[in-house]
């Protein structure tokens, strides 16, 4: 008898389960453009005091969020931390806080985002300053690459495109920007789907001869923008996280499809410096 509870209760569990995520959660997303739940840790896991020190000091977004919220966000540093590896190369030594800086810009840009954990990269490999790259015989300051399953930085482009915070320059946020674009293509998580509806409509505005033309004789995006779609998008996030005031008051329209397709709380910028 025993056995055939648990069988009838394991049954209804898992009908609704199949009610809530494939019923429930998609009407909730087509109604309110986000996923149902975004954190959920029983037992969150936790930085050491040093680490969680180079979160407030480098990271503003950090600093402004409440009290339950950094909770999350340290959590989801540690996961980062855990399910990525770095590789230091030319005798660079990864530091904790190049790691902690590392993982605080992903955490940050994916924060609206349930699924973050991304596993089109297994590897951070990180070069002491621009490196020269076989594939295309070129030096790089960064780059994706989705074959060998690894994001490449030179240490010295990111660390001056994350203290520089207002020249809409940001390594880190391009390049892990550039997964996010492969994910939405190739995935169909929650969020992956809001993010490719919205990055649709984003990327028409690179599209339409018109308004790609606008966009660029206005000059706020810079050049490399309009290099292609991959560019536009990453570029695009770097000026939302650099300075979104600004981006907001010259193309509201667009900053919102933004801000929808990585689930963004605008609340966050509210302590950023007024650009
Ligand atoms: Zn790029």
């Amino acid at each position: 008898m025993l056995f055939y509870h648990l069988v009838l209760i394991y049954l209804v569990i898992l009908f609704i389960l199949i009610i809530l995520f494939r019923v429930i959660e998609p009407t909730y997303m087509f109604v309110f453009n986000k996923p149902l739940y975004l954190y959920l840790y029983l037992f969150p896991k936790k930085l050491t005091t040093n680490q969680k020190q180079i979160l407030e000091k480098e990271f503003p977004f950090f600093r402004k969020l409440s009290h339950k919220k950094k909770i999350y966000f340290e959590h989801r540093v540690n996961s980062f931390l855990n399910h990525y590896t770095f590789i230091g190369k030319e005798e660079l030594l990864v530091t904790d806080e190049m790691k902690i800086i590392i993982a605080g810009s992903y955490i940050m840009l994916t924060f609206g985002m349930r699924h973050y954990l991304i596993n089109l990269f297994k590897v951070i490999i990180i070069y002491p300053s621009a490196y020269f790259s076989n594939s295309n015989q070129q030096y790089h300051k960064g780059e994706f690459n989705p074959v060998m399953k690894a994001v490449a930085f030179s240490w010295e482009d990111f660390i001056l495109g994350h203290q520089t915070t207002n020249d809409n320059i940001n390594l880190g946020l391009h390049e892990f920007a550039h997964v996010l674009h492969f994910h939405g293509i190739k995935s169909n998580d929650p969020s992956a789907i809001l993010f490719y509806d919205e990055f649709n409509k984003v990327i028409s505005y690179f599209n339409d001869k018109n308004l790609n033309k606008k966009l660029s004789d206005n000059d706020y995006f810079r050049k490399y923008a309009y290099e292609n779609r991959f560019e536009f998008i990453a570029v695009i996030l770097e000026h939302f996280f650099e300075t979104p005031h600004l981006f907001k008051s010259k193309y509201p329209e667009l900053f919102q499809h933004v801000s929808s397709m990585i689930n963004f709380n605008e609340n966050n910028f509210d302590e950023f410096q007024n650009s």
